[in-house]
């Protein structure tokens, strides 16, 4: 038996036939950057997450970059970011000249605790960065309270939650604005590159846009210093015809939750929670134990693949060395760190692949 935790190649063929007609016609187009492919995509993924507008961009970290370049954020700044994340998340604020600020997560939901907010609010803040971690969405109706309160702005970084709901409300349109990567692994992933940024900010999508394609609205005259930061008409195309399958893949990732839920039942791991009010999309099915490696040592052996989301957290990677958080000073986030693990997940898994998984946690137990 063999259970590898992701399997793109079978997700990708079963909808072979419709991306290999995108990629014929965006062949026969001539046409392959900013054209009628990512105009029809943005409107689609605008549709499909309510929001006023969707501007496509090249991936998930350039979504995030360019909302906080378009709300002038930058050196100076402070923004509150989640201690428990993907790094991208940190770099987007760093990368527009701003210093992140962490904050401790719930335990019980691994998303940004609003209650230890407002201690880590300064003058220099400017935003919170809500990250909607393993595909469940953070407490929003708090944080968008806090916000309002300090004047700040509230930026969802929506690249694991494809299509969640918060209190009936879809990510994407919770905060000021979103982020959203099709990174090939996500709920929604190109054959490449790709993300998006959604908004109701009319001003803001249209800094983005200018942003995103040299600081420019008419070509050769540049009115800001802007990047390329472009999506592609293929990837818009592929991820056109892969949009059609994203509530049947989330409603499958919910099913298999639910299974390992029920399966998993009275083992000494700790298993996902999701508060009353959150419809998760089940990027990842992330379980905590604290011999969390001898346990993935074990679910190798029986053929069960995993992987750890993350092994380091951000202020311990060397690349923020610079901004001094010793070790000890973000417990929660560490502990984190050192027990998750998260077991196979997604569209391409049958039940009988669940059941065996579940069967080898039990038995590595
Ligand atoms: C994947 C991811 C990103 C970055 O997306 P890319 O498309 O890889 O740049 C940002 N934040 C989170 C939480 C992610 O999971």
């Amino acid at each position: 038996m063999s259970i590898p935790f992701l399997d793109l190649q079978a997700i990708n063929q079963r909808q072979a036939d419709a991306l290999k007609a995108a990629f014929a016609r965006v062949l026969e187009s001539g046409w392959y950057i900013l054209g009628k492919e990512v105009q029809q995509f943005e409107a689609d993924f605008a549709q499909y997450c309510g929001s006023q507008h969707a501007i496509g961009v090249s991936n998930g970290l350039d979504a995030l970059h360019l909302i906080l370049r378009g709300y002038g954020i930058g050196a100076g700044d402070e923004v509150i970011v989640p201690s428990n994340t993907y790094i991208a998340t940190w770099l987007a604020v760093t990368y527009a000249g701003a210093t992140p600020v962490p904050v401790e997560p719930v335990e019980a939901t691994y998303n940004l605790d609003p209650a230890r907010i407002e201690a880590a609010i300064t003058p220099r803040t400017r935003a919170i960065m809500a990250v909607h971690l393993y595909g469940q969405p953070a407490d929003m109706d708090p944080i968008l309270a806090i916000a309002a309160k300090h004047g700040l702005k509230v930026i969802e970084d929506a690249a694991q939650a494809h299509g969640a709901y918060y209190k009936g409300r879809r990510v994407g349109t919770l905060g000021d604005a979103a982020g959203f990567s099709f990174y090939p692994g996500k709920n929604l992933g190109a054959l490449g590159d790709a993300g998006a940024v959604t908004t109701n900010d009319p001003v803001l999508a249209e800094q983005v846009r200018v942003l995103l394609n040299y600081g420019s609205r008419t070509k050769y005259v540049n009115e800001v210093q802007g990047y390329n930061c472009r999506l592609d008409e293929l990837q818009a195309a592929l991820l056109g015809a892969k949009l059609n399958l994203l509530d049947a893949d989330n409603a499958r990732r919910r099913a298999i939750a639910a299974r390992y839920l029920a399966g998993l039942q009275g083992l000494p791991l700790q298993l996902p929670s999701v508060p009353e009010g959150m419809e998760p999309v089940w990027h990842l099915f992330v379980v905590r134990h604290a011999q969390r490696n001898q346990l993935q040592a074990r679910l190798q052996a029986a053929g069960v693949g995993t992987v750890i989301h993350y092994p380091t957290p951000p202020h311990l990677q060397p690349a923020y060395a610079e901004l001094s958080i010793a070790r000890g000073q973000l417990p929660i986030a560490e502990r984190i760190h050192e027990e998750v693990l998260s077991l196979p997940m997604g569209p391409h898994l049958s039940d009988a692949d669940v059941d065996a998984v579940i069967a080898a946690v039990r038995a590595a137990l």
